[in-house]
């Protein structure tokens, strides 16, 4: 017979580590929760391993960590985490918001690092599946393939959580190779072979990513003139102000869940700036004096082809070949490069392919798209036994959160809460009864 577990997770990423840690705080004796399995491609533990770039920040201040705002008391918050590594003081000192990339990093593998028995690593999962009627137990199948054995292994399960994080996007006809990269490959390939003595790097995108990127191909490389490829004038800021920071919190979820398409589309047109194609303040406006002090000095090291795409890339004996069409003009230019990276963004998380086996019984708008509720499970036809919930790829139905660090703590204890058929107690729920005194619900569906 199949191992069987309440709930199986695909990938383990920050999403459904918070998910475990919610599991994990589910009031009572411990008999009381859901087993959880949870399935990781990778080696080991790993957030955007390739963009840990030594200065980075993060885009969420510290306390919308995994736990926080669904429970400050977690034995997981990061305060917790300074407070064992022994810098909390020092990090208050520090008077600053916002932690680097590698210091939360650290943090998600120190919580990681408590739930080794509930995660398998080296395991992608490859389908989810109805289990057949012959009575055994769950009402879904995961079928999961490892690195390091052949064959396939299934689980048994009533419910499945998704996240699997965001898919990289590079402009069509682009083929990623040896010297044509993807922001998501960058360190790895970087710190591959010896750039210091590179003559010219191209990165391309206007976001985040690709400003880092260009800070860090100049700061790493000796000489070499970077090449910035920006289909804008220039860098636009990301907004960060409190106003339209409110679009993170868990009250704007409500809003756009149950606003009008008038409603969720002003969150786009007015506020798609807090988080896409979008630079910090600091690091756009040091690349702008790094620019002018390089034409002061005469090193010109930043070339930036504004209003500008990329048309062409192909990969040469030592580099590749990159052709650039200028959006005023439509004139073309070509830069042999020792290498290019793509900073051009990812698409929303895509379930789509492992859930092609039980496609037939979910539900879909007008649109196409799966119908999914407030607590992020699919909806599905009469019958259907299992729950399957997504973490990410709803940004048309939860908003623009849905595939950011800020709601995580709050909608893994959703999730949890619809699973336990308590959804309505919020959180934490304080005992083991219901909040009319009746005893909860099943523990699962
Ligand atoms: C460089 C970078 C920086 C970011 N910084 C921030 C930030 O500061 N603040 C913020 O709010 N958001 C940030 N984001 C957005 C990002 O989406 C979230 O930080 C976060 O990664 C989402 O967590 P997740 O668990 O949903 O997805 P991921 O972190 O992508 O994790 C998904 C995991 O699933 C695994 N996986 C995929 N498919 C399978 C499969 N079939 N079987 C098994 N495992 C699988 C993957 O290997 C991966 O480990 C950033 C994104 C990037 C790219």
């Amino acid at each position: 017979m199949n191992e069987y577990r309440d709930i199986v997770g695909v990938g383990f990423g920050p999403a459904n580590l918070a998910l475990t840690v919610a599991l994990d705080e589910v009031p009572g004796n411990g008999t009381d929760r859901p087993s959880a399995l949870f399935f990781e491609r990778q080696p080991e533990f790993g957030w955007h391993r390739n963009m840990l770039l030594p200065s980075a920040k993060m885009q969420v201040a510290f306390v919308k960590d995994l736990v926080t705002f669904r429970n400050p008391g977690s034995a997981y918050t990061f305060v917790s985490y300074l407070h064992h590594v022994g810098r909390l003081a020092r990090f208050v000192n520090n008077q600053d918001f916002f932690p680097t990339r590698l210091e939360f990093h650290d943090y998600l593998e120190w919580v990681a690092s408590h739930f080794t028995d509930r995660i398998r690593y080296g395991a992608e999962v490859r389908a989810i599946r109805p289990a057949p009627a012959d009575g055994s137990p769950g009402s879904l199948e995961v079928a999961v393939r490892y690195r390091d054995r052949p064959g396939s292994q299934v689980v048994s399960a009533d419910n499945v959580v998704i996240s699997t994080g965001l898919v990289p996007r590079v402009p069509d006809g682009t083929v990623l190779g040896e010297r044509v990269w993807h922001s998501s490959q960058f360190l790895g390939r970087f710190r591959a072979r010896d750039w210091s003595g590179a003559r010219r790097v191209a990165v391309v995108g206007a976001g985040q990513s690709a400003a880092e990127l260009t800070a860090f191909c100049y700061d790493n490389t000796t000489n070499a003139e970077i090449i910035s490829v920006v289909p804008s004038y220039g860098y636009s800021i990301a907004d960060d102000t409190p106003f339209a920071n409110e679009v993170f919190d868990g009250q704007a979820v409500d809003d756009y869940y149950f606003g009008t398409k008038e409603s969720q589309d002003a969150y786009w047109r007015y506020h798609r700036n807090t988080n896409y194609s979008v630079v910090d303040d600091d690091l756009l406006r040091e690349l702008y004096r790094r620019s002018y002090d390089d034409e002061f000095t005469g090193a010109r090291r930043l070339n930036f082809q504004r209003l500008s795409r990329i048309d062409g890339v192909e990969e040469t004996a030592d580099g590749a070949r990159i052709s650039v069409r200028s959006l005023s003009t439509g004139q073309r230019n070509h830069f042999d490069v020792d290498f290019v990276v793509f900073g051009t963004g990812y698409h929303p998380m895509d379930p789509g392919p492992l859930l092609a086996e039980v496609d037939q019984y979910l539900l879909r708008d007008e649109n196409g798209r799966y119908r999914v509720d407030r607590h992020h499970r699919l909806l599905t036809r009469d019958g259907f036994g299992g729950g399957i919930y997504l973490q990410g790829g709803t940004e048309q139905t939860h908003g623009l959160s849905a595939s950011l660090l800020s709601n995580m703590a709050v909608r893994s204890g959703e999730i949890v809460g619809s699973i336990l058929g308590r959804a309505k107690d919020g959180w934490p729920w304080t005992d083991s009864r219901a909040a009319d005194g009746s005893e909860p619900a099943a523990a699962v569906s």
